[in-house]
């Protein structure tokens, strides 16, 4: 493809995903496909010669077009949102031109220098604790990993390593892989399962920790483990603190009324709203300082609740995060920066930069210290320019802009589901007993459940799939089935959420019907 070429297939592309968006409306949310349809569409091996372009471009229709989920469709209202806006498109199509790999500074002075900038503006924005910026005395910093798995992976290694140096200043003659095993972590039962999966991949022991009637971790609940820990001659040594994703939700009792709740969820935590002493900042406080008296690394993972915090009115909820070590969130998720993009902050860089760092001579150069090597602060060596997403968005939304998108979206999960349900109230008494949460706010999440069995909530979910017009996913807390809708795109209007209501009603009447 020469520079011609190049011009004409990009406009082509260009109006393409304009009109991909514009008509988005028009496509069925889920594709209707079974596993290995697109085998019958492509040849068994790749074209020997180079094929033109307009073959291709009419491949995008035929071939990959039938099997994609629309995650920016209205109503796809499955998982949680994921962010795609035109300024982050446009910042992507720059960091593939300009596709450097930059692992240290020298590889790319502004790959890293922007990255630098733009932490450090978030840090502002969403009023975070001086001690992650750059320019802090304690070596503090920002750095954009690829998701919030890494993120938690990227804070476990690296307090497992300065534990693990710390036992040995002890015990000069112990083994690592001795004192490895002298290591324990915690968690709660409602943090993400990516928490888990970081403490497995270490291979520390760790502990899952029980929450209280609102699904908290308290202070004393994590003492009283340290303290069992410590008599066992074991070092507690990371705790982490995450946003609910799957399974945040308060016990579920079957009652007979539409019920509404609104919760707000954050970390650990979650938080009747309007109530002035909420868990959500008690327990991050509470937590914060057993971590700080103990001596203990805390993790906060807010990947989705995080984007939030650029709004005043959520920030308290963050409360207590000044104990925390490492934070992390997920732009990706919320504030219409496009997959990948999570932002992590730490106090003390070294941290990081001390436990992953191997110095080949080939990456070495002659500016080292004066500005972050990015290569040491994460597990892969090669990084995108993924701060140009965030600089785009942050420039051409402003920070007022990415407020108003996470106060309408709130709005919609709230206002008018609540109004539905309010408008409702009595045909659905007579056939639906619906226990409806609206966990929301920063969580967006509307939480629908038919009394009765589980087995009905689970025919509920696959008939509403199979019946296509949104598309939703189930959840399960403890021996709970029910169904979870969550508003995931900026184009969602009041009268998609009408729709979705109309769709979950009439489903479910179906359902109850042939259920009698
Ligand atoms: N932590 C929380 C609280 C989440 O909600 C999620 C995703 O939904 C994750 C971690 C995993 O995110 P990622 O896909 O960025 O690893």
């Amino acid at each position: 493809m020469n520079d011609e070429e190049f011009e004409a297939a990009g406009q082509q592309m260009l109006k393409y995903v304009i009109d991909y968006h514009k008509n988005i409306r028009e496509r069925r949310v889920m594709p209707d496909v079974r596993p290995g349809f697109m085998r019958k569409l492509l040849p068994d091996h790749a074209p020997h010669t180079p094929e033109k372009w307009d073959q291709l471009f009419k491949d995008i229709e035929r071939v990959i077009m039938p099997g994609v989920t629309h995650w920016h469709h209205p109503h796809f209202y499955a998982y949680f949102p994921t962010a795609n806006s035109y300024p982050a498109i446009l910042a992507d199509i720059l960091s593939d031109t300009i596709a450097c790999i930059g692992f240290t500074w020298a590889s790319c002075p502004s790959c890293t220098e922007l990255e630098v900038i733009v932490m450090d503006w978030l840090v502002k924005v969403m009023d975070l604790p001086e001690a992650f910026l750059s320019t802090s005395p304690g070596h503090g910093g920002g750095v954009i990993q690829g998701t919030a798995s890494e993120a938690t992976l990227v804070a476990v290694l690296s307090a497992r390593t300065k534990f693990i140096n710390k036992i040995k200043e002890k015990n000069p003659s112990m083994e690592d892989g001795v004192a490895l095993t002298k290591l324990i972590a915690y968690t709660s039962r409602q943090s993400h399962s990516s928490v888990e999966r970081a403490y497995m991949i270490a291979l520390v022991k760790y502990r899952i920790l029980d929450t209280d009637e609102k699904q908290a971790l308290r202070g004393d609940t994590l003492k009283k483990a340290i303290d069992e820990d410590r008599a066992k001659g074991l070092t507690p040594f990371f705790v982490n603190i995450s946003s609910i994703d799957r399974s945040r939700y308060p016990k579920q009792s079957c009652i007979p009324v539409i019920k509404i709740s609104m919760f707000i969820f954050l970390s650990q935590v979650c938080a009747t709203l309007g109530t002035t002493s909420s868990c959500a900042f008690d327990n991050c406080k509470e937590i914060g300082i057993v971590c700080e008296q103990e001596n203990i690394w805390m993790h906060i993972d807010a990947a989705y609740a995080g984007s939030s915090f650029i709004c005043p009115e959520y920030r308290p909820l963050l409360d207590g995060v000044e104990h925390a070590d490492s934070f992390n969130f997920n732009p990706h998720k919320w504030m219409q920066v496009t997959f990948d993009c999570s932002t992590m902050w730490v106090k003390n860089s070294k941290d990081i930069s001390q436990s992953f760092s191997v110095e080949p001579v080939y990456l070495k150069h002659e500016n080292e210290g004066l500005m972050p090597d990015y290569r040491h602060w994460h597990i892969p060596l090669g990084r995108r320019f993924r701060s140009l997403k965030l600089w785009f968005v942050l420039r051409l939304f402003g920070v007022k802009g990415l407020q108003d998108i996470i106060r309408q979206m709130d709005n919609y999960a709230v206002t008018r589901f609540e109004q539905f349900l309010l408008l409702h109230t009595v045909s659905i008494y007579l056939y639906l007993s619906i226990y409806l949460s609206i966990y929301l706010s920063i969580y967006l999440y509307i939480h629908i459940y038919i009394c009765g069995s589980n087995e009905i909530n689970e025919k509920l979910i696959k008939s509403i799939n199979e019946d296509g017009r949104i598309h939703m996913v189930p959840s399960r807390v403890d021996d709970t089935f029910f169904l979870r809708l969550s508003i995931c795109t900026t184009r969602t209007q009041n009268h998609d959420i009408d729709f979705a209501w109309k769709v979950v009603s009439e489903v479910a009447d179906n359902v109850l019907k042939t259920a009698k």
